[in-house]
C-alpha cells in the first residue's frame, strides 16, 4: 500500500517522538491515530496533510512571506548556494562519525533547501534523521514540497519543542539563533555549524545602491563575540565566489534580500537590473561544539 503524506509523516514522527517534548508544558508526547501529537497532559498539535506539524499556537510572524520563499527558493534551486551545501555536508562529515545514527536539525530552515538538499547525501542518508524547524507556516509548507523523510516543525526557536541533549548537528544559515535553546538540544559532543554573511556578500548591489539602501548595524565581531559566549569556537572558514547572475535571478536575489525593502519596483528596475552580470557570495562559517 501507497501511504499518502500525513501517513508517511505519522510513521516518521512515530518513529522518532522519543526527541519531542510538548511545547507548552515540556513533558513527553506520543502519536495518536487519529494522526496528532499529544503530551501527557492533553495538549493536542496536528499532523497536517503536507506532513508538518505546527508546535505553536499562535499565527506566525508577519516579515516572511510566501513571494519571498519562493523568489528565494528560485535562487536556490539554480544553484547559486550550491558551494555551501557541500560546505555544510563537508563539515558534518568531518565532524562526526559516519558510522552512528544521528540528527541534524537546521534551526530557522525557512523553505527547507539546505535541509532537503543535505539529506540527499547518500553518505548522510542513511545514517541521519532531519529535523526543521522554523516559525514560519509559509515557510516550512514550502519545505514539505521536498524530502518526505524530513520532520518538519513550526515553532519558535526560542522554545523548541525538543528534548535536551538529542541533536548531533545544529545548522543556523543566515539567519537569527537562539544559543539557549541551541546549547539545551546540543549533545554534548554535538556541533553548531552557523552561516553569517561578511563585508563583500552581494557587494554589487550594494555598490549600485550607495545611500539609497538600509544602512545596517550588522557586526560580524558581534555575532562571533555572541557565538563564542554560548560555544567553544572549533572551526571557521570563510567561503567566497562570484556567481553569475541573468536578469530574471537577479529580480529574485533583490526580493529576498531585505537592504533592498525599501526600494520601489520601479529603482529596482532602473537602478540595478541591467547593470549585474555576476554577483559575489561573501559567507563565514562558524563550527562550535559544547562549552564545559
Ligand atoms: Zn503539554
Amino acid at each position: 500500500m501507497k501511504l499518502n503524506k500525513l501517513e508517511k509523516s505519522r510513521v516518521l514522527f512515530s518513529k522518532n517522538i522519543e526527541i519531542f517534548r510538548c511545547a507548552i508544558c515540556k513533558d513527553h508526547m506520543m502519536v495518536k491515530n487519529n494522526n496528532s501529537l499529544i503530551c501527557s497532559n492533553g495538549h493536542c498539535f496536528d499532523i497536517s496533510r503536507k506532513g508538518y506539524v505546527n508546535l505553536i499556537n499562535r499565527s506566525s510572524n508577519q516579515v516572511y512571506n510566501q513571494e519571498l520563499f519562493e523568489a528565494r527558493n528560485k535562487i536556490y534551486l539554480r544553484g547559486c548556494y550550491d558551494p555551501l551545501t557541500k560546505e555544510l555536508i563537508h563539515l558534518i562529515e568531518l565532524y562526526l562519525p559516519m558510522n552512528h545514527q544521528k540528527y541534524i536539525l537546521d534551526a530557522g530552515c525557512g523553505e527547507g533547501y539546505y535541509l532537503n538538499q543535505i539529506s540527499k547525501d547518500k553518505k548522510l542518508y542513511g545514517t541521519s534523521n532531519f529535523v526543521g524547524i522554523d516559525l514560519s507556516k509559509e515557510g516550512i509548507r514550502m519545505a514539505t514540497r521536498g524530502n518526505s523523510k524530513i520532520l518538519w516543525c513550526i515553532s519558535d526557536l526560542a522554545n523548541m519543542p525538543l528534548k535536551s541533549d538529542k541533536m548531533d548537528v545544529i545548522l543556523n544559515i543566515l539567519s537569527p539563533a537562539n544559543y539557549e535553546e541551541f546549547v539545551r538540544v546540543l549533545k554534548k559532543d554535538g556541533i553548531v555549524i552557523k552561516v553569517i554573511p561578511e563585508p563583500q556578500y552581494l557587494k554589487e548591489i550594494r555598490a549600485l545602491l550607495g545611500d539609497r539602501i538600509k544602512r545596517d548595524h550588522y557586526s560580524n565581531e558581534n555575532v562571533m563575540r555572541v557565538f563564542q559566549s554560548h560555544l567553544g569556537l572549533i572551526a571557521e572558514k570563510k567561503l567566497n565566489y562570484q556567481w553569475e547572475i541573468n536578469e530574471s535571478d537577479l529580480r529574485n536575489l533583490i526580493k529576498m534580500t531585505p537592504m533592498t525593502s525599501r526600494l520601489t519596483a520601479e529603482e529596482i528596475e532602473t537602478l540595478v537590473i541591467r547593470k549585474i552580470s555576476s554577483i559575489t557570495i561573501d559567507l563565514k562559517i562558524l563550527v562550535g561544539q559544547y562549552k564545559s
